[in-house]
Order: C-alpha cells, then structure tokens, then sequence
C-alpha cells in the first residue's frame, strides 16, 4: 500500500465480522474453496518473466478443474503490526480448517522513527512460532516472509538483497519452509523507492527457491480485494465493502483476499470508533457492520461523529445473511429464461 500511515491505525472491524466470513467459507463447502499460494503450479519455474503467465495457463489448464464449480479463494493476511490481533486470525484458521497465506517479517521497524529519524529500531513482534508451523507442516497455510529489506537497508538496493538473503534464512530456521514473499508498504526512501524497489532477479529467487506473489509483481485472479489503506482518505471508500465484493465472486474464478489483521478489534473487543476514518463511518455498509456487531458503538458513532439526531441503526441481521447475494439475484433474473443461457452467461464469466 501506500506512503501514508495506513498501517498504524488498529482496531477498525469488529473480530466476529473477519470470523464470520471464515466460517462462511468452511461451511460453504460447495461453495467456496480456500486457496494458498502454495496450492499454485508454477511449473518448477522462478523467473520474473515467465512464471507468472506459466502459472496461470496451468491454472487454466488443470488447476481450476480442482474447484469444480466453487469460487477460489486465495486467502492472504499480511501481519503488519499489532502480531496479536494477527495470531487470533491464524488461531481462526486453526478452528476453520481455512487454507490462507500468512505473510510475516523477520524483524518489525518502527515505522514513525525511521519516518522522522532515518534509522532503523526494531520493534517487538511476538508470533506464535509453534501455532504457524504446526499449520504450515499439515499445510493449512504457506508462510511467506513480508519483506521490509529496502528499508533495513536504508534504500540501498545493494545492501537490501544481503538482508534479504539473511532474513529468510532466519525464517527457515523458524519456519522450516519460505517459499514465497511479499514486499511490505513502507516508508519511501529519499528517491522514493520502496520495499517492492528490491532489485530482486530471476536467478536469485531460482537459486534461493522462493517467489515474489504480491506487490507489484503477483500470479493473475479474476479479481481482487484489498482492506489496505482502510484510513487513507484517497482510497474510495466503496473499494473497502468486503461483503459486496464476496457477494460478486463468480463460480471456478480464482479471487485473491488480502486482509491485514491489525485492522480488526481482539475478539469481542470495542472498535477504536473514535479513530475510524470519518468517510468509512459514513458509509452504509459500514454502517452495517457495526451495527450488528457493536450496536451500542455504532449509536454514539451517530450521536457524536455524525452528529445525527437519529439514534436508530441496530441490525438485526448479520451481513453475510443470504451470501452470496448477487449471485442469487443473478439467478432469479435469469432463471425464466432457462438454463441454457446461466450456462452461457457463467462459462463467459469465468473468461472476463
Ligand atoms: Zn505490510
């Protein structure tokens, strides 16, 4: 994601609304098939050029028969900050049985003083080593390293390759197995580069066996969401509507997730209403949201940061109640029409 300071805020989402979705997925078994990026065919390639095209006509070619007519999703959760919120998803994904991708740094920079000092202090960042890698070996889930190695390098390409190398193989020690990663949103270096600057080749990824899955360079989806940027102002708000997204997810296309745990509450927790950015809370799906999970929070949202006069706005449904939505809508339209044209119309969906 961006510059900005998207990755500070915490604490926006209620807990349950992230677990009800999960839930969603492994009980919608028919439905929904949960994805990680260890679960693609690369065709035992690595170069930059070439794996990602390889990738996605395997993927075409005989991956996706493997969904039958279920919706693939690939599940990724970029543990940022705030680690603990992060181990509660992954315990999540332990209870759900969920296939996803966890991406983790090796060691945390404190954000603000590398802005407003140029140098580099670790912070705390305490995973669940043992919880990752009992999931990792039955391969529920792919651990991939989050890399931040541009800026412990302070923007030297150079030197950010050395950390690189060095970084993964302290989480090898750790985890046993890295065979992706993902550059992390950090502060801009002077020239603007940032983490996805990394002069990161096709020899190197070869020769150290991993592959670069987001952030400027990614494997295809057929479509994609991303909670990045929750506070920024310039990121349209409507972008953040998870359940809208979900809802429009189409059968054997492949949708990649990618969620950043911080942004969510601890379980049960109260969301940080005060802190949630002023156009996010306007926003009716929000709105939504909070009002069935946090009813309470969302009626002195109203009362004092939209300053209505309404008190109103309990939900008594859940907003995954009748998911997926628009595909049933899809359905009944066309349904008197019969059955030959939901074939013709899904078989020209997976292809858009
Ligand atoms: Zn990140």
């Amino acid at each position: 994601m961006g510059l900005g300071e998207d990755h500070e805020g915490a604490g926006y989402l209620p807990f349950e609304f992230l677990g009800d979705f999960l839930t969603l997925i492994s009980s919608e078994g028919k439905v929904f098939q949960g994805l990680h990026y260890g679960d693609l065919n690369w065709c035992g390639n690595y170069s930059l050029d070439e794996m990602y095209a390889l990738e996605w006509q395997a993927w075409l070619g005989n991956g996706r028969k493997t969904l039958g007519d279920k919706v693939g999703t690939l599940l990724q959760f970029d543990i940022d900050s705030e680690p603990e919120r992060g181990m509660e998803v992954v315990r999540l994904l332990e209870k759900s049985g969920i296939r996803a991708s966890v991406m983790v740094f090796n060691n945390r920079i404190n954000r603000r003083e590398l802005r407003e000092s140029g140098k580099v202090h670790f912070t705390d960042y305490d995973l669940d080593f043992g919880l990752l890698n009992s999931l990792a070996t039955k391969g529920h889930i792919s651990v991939g390293y989050h890399t931040n190695a541009m800026e412990q390098a302070l923007w030297n390409p150079e030197a950010s390759l050395e950390i690189f190398q060095k970084d993964v193989e302290e989480l090898r020690a750790k985890f046993g197995s890295i065979e992706i990663f993902s550059p992390h949103g950090g502060i801009a270096g002077p020239s603007k580069t940032n983490n996805h600057d990394i002069p990161m080749t096709s020899h190197l990824q070869e020769e150290m066996k991993i592959r670069w899955v987001h952030n400027r360079r990614a494997p295809r989806f057929n479509s994609a969401f991303s909670d990045g940027g929750f506070s920024n102002p310039n990121r349209p708000e409507a972008r953040l509507d998870f359940v809208k997204f979900a809802s429009a997810l189409l059968p054997r296309q492949r949708a990649r997730v990618l969620i950043h745990p911080q942004y969510f509450t601890f379980p049960h927790g109260d969301v940080n209403i005060e802190k949630v950015p002023i156009h996010v809370l306007r926003e009716s799906w929000y709105q939504e949201i909070l009002g069935f999970y946090r009813p309470d929070q969302l009626r002195w949202a109203k009362l004092n940061r939209l300053e209505t006069s309404s008190v109103g706005g309990q939900f008594a449904s859940s907003p995954w109640l009748g998911f997926p939505r628009n595909r049933n809508a899809l359905a009944s339209v066309v349904a008197p029409l019969g059955a030959r044209i939901v074939k013709w119309i899904s078989r020209a969906a997976t292809r858009w």
